[in-house]
């Protein structure tokens, strides 16, 4: 609550004390002058009429200086002063989700919404533009509009201390009565950062796609190159040539088909599936499937925990979850080794907080994607734990990103492409799931996943 007095009601007492001062002045003399007259009554009215005219003429000066005062005074007060008429404009200017600003002459910010106070860094006094925008651009811009001229569209950039794509539209307003400046500039702001970061990702992504496609394909172009000319005749040359354009020829399919399947699921990860499979007969089904690569390495991969887990889930997804996390074990673990995938098929909040944070505290950890996780949502979780390198603790929070690959970890022959994290990541994603991960050098990676469980039927109600 405020104790200050409205600024119409201190004029009026202002005035009142004045009128008073000089009512009391006017007596004062009149006594004078009646005691100098020897009591001349003509001499007295006319000294009582002369006082009441300068009393009124000094009300009537004051009070159209006190009126004629307040659009003076919009200048020189804080811009962000309070309108006295809160008007539904000025509500709807002061709601709207983006800044926009009014500016007067001498480039005076003169309103300003709480968006525009909030992206510029607006003090409660928003002073001139060029303190807070130093754009000369759009400062030009503004003074042309100032100067009665057309509006503009202006665009600028800014990359320290952050990176900030803005637009702004600097609109003229004429003000009916603003007297000798009567143009102002509305300014609007679209931050268009998030907009042009997503369009460099993805020409970033177009530009590394092509990448890891070029270099099998120049690889295999040199060695058809060199099969036509001088190991034409060669036979071991050519054999060993021929198998080297196999994996390349094998490596292209599987970036292409990741690529693909990335797209795919990229593209319905705003609708969650509404089917249900089961996550553990999932994961035995990949164990089988990669067997051979699993002895080729000698390499034991053992299944725990629960039998059957019920899942609201898409199974080819689920079973792309499983094979990128399992093949990954394989590929970064030293042979003779042992994989765990274990299954918690019913689990809630506290459960995952403690089946993901089981490396005790040297280790890192990451939560990739992360589900609403309400009190009473039950899940089933696959862990795959592996006991290879591990993954320093710097490489965490990149491992999901398209491509990223830490360098020098050997993964045999069948080369990674650096989408399988990232397609868990959307595939988990959509299910409303959750992504995590563990990992300490020298002793191993644990990836946990969990899905959102079928809810159990409630009991049949008997007779
Ligand atoms: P890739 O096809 O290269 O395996 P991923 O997206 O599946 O691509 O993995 C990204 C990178 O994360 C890998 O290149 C590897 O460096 C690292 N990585 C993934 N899984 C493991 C793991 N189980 N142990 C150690 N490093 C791993």
């Amino acid at each position: 609550m405020s104790n200050e007095t409205p600024p119409e009601l201190e004029g009026r007492r202002l005035r009142r004390r004045d009128t008073i001062a000089l009512t009391l002045i006017s007596i004062a003399v009149l006594l004078i002058l009646g005691l100098t007259a020897a009591m001349n009554i003509w001499v007295s009215l006319s000294a009582i009429a002369a006082i009441s005219a300068m009393s009124l003429i000094y009300f009537l000066v004051v009070s159209t200086t006190a009126s004629a005062r307040t659009p003076h005074q919009a200048d020189s007060e804080p811009a962000t002063a309070e309108p006295a008429d809160r008007s539904p404009a000025h509500d709807i200017l002061e709601s709207l989700p983006f800044p926009v600003m009014l500016v007067g002459p001498g480039g005076r910010i003169e309103r300003a919404n709480p968006s525009a106070h909030e992206f510029l860094g607006l003090g409660a006094e928003s002073g001139l533009l060029s303190a807070s925008l130093r754009q000369p651009k759009v400062l030009e811009a503004v003074s042309s509009v100032l100067r009665g001229e057309p509006g503009r569209l202006v665009e600028y950039s800014t990359f320290a201390p952050i990176e900030s794509h803005v637009r702004v539209h600097v609109i003229p307003l004429k003000i009916v009565d603003g007297g000798a400046f009567p143009w102002r500039a509305l300014l609007v702001l679209a931050d268009e950062t998030a907009s042009k970061r997503a369009e460099r990702m993805r020409g970033d992504f177009l530009a590394n796609a092509s990448h890891e496609l070029r270099t099998p394909l120049a690889s295999l172009a040199g060695f058809i190159e060199t099969l036509k000319g001088h190991a034409r005749e060669d036979i071991e040359a050519r054999d060993r040539f021929l198998t080297i354009m196999q994996d390349q020829t094998e490596r292209m399919r599987r970036l292409i088909n990741d690529l693909l399947s990335l797209s795919r699921i990229e593209m319905d990860e705003h609708v969650p599936p509404s089917g249900e499979a089961d996550l553990a007969a999932m994961a035995q089904d990949t164990i089988d499937s990669l067997t051979p690569q699993a002895h080729a390495k000698a390499i034991a991969v053992d299944f725990e925990g629960d039998a059957s887990a019920n899942v609201i889930g898409e199974r080819d997804q689920l079973f792309e979850i499983a094979q990128n996390l399992i093949e990954n074990a394989i590929k970064y673990s030293a042979s003779g080794t042992r994989i765990i995938c274990d299954i918690h098929a019913d689990i809630g909040r506290e459960d995952i907080e403690r089946l993901t944070n089981t490396l005790g505290p040297r280790a890192g950890r990451l939560t990739i994607a992360n589900p609403a996780l309400p009190p009473g949502r039950r899940y089933a979780m696959l862990r795959v734990r592996d006991a290879g390198k591990g993954i320093e603790r710097r490489h965490l929070p990149r491992l999901s990103e398209r491509f990223y690959r830490i360098d020098g970890q050997k993964s045999g022959p069948k080369e990674g492409t650096g989408l399988g994290l990232a397609i868990v990541k959307h595939i988990v994603s959509r299910h409303r799931g959750g992504f995590y991960v563990e990992s300490l050098p020298g002793e191993g990676s644990i990836f946990s996943v969990c899905i959102p469980a079928v809810p159990a039927k409630p009991p049949a109600v008997p007779g």
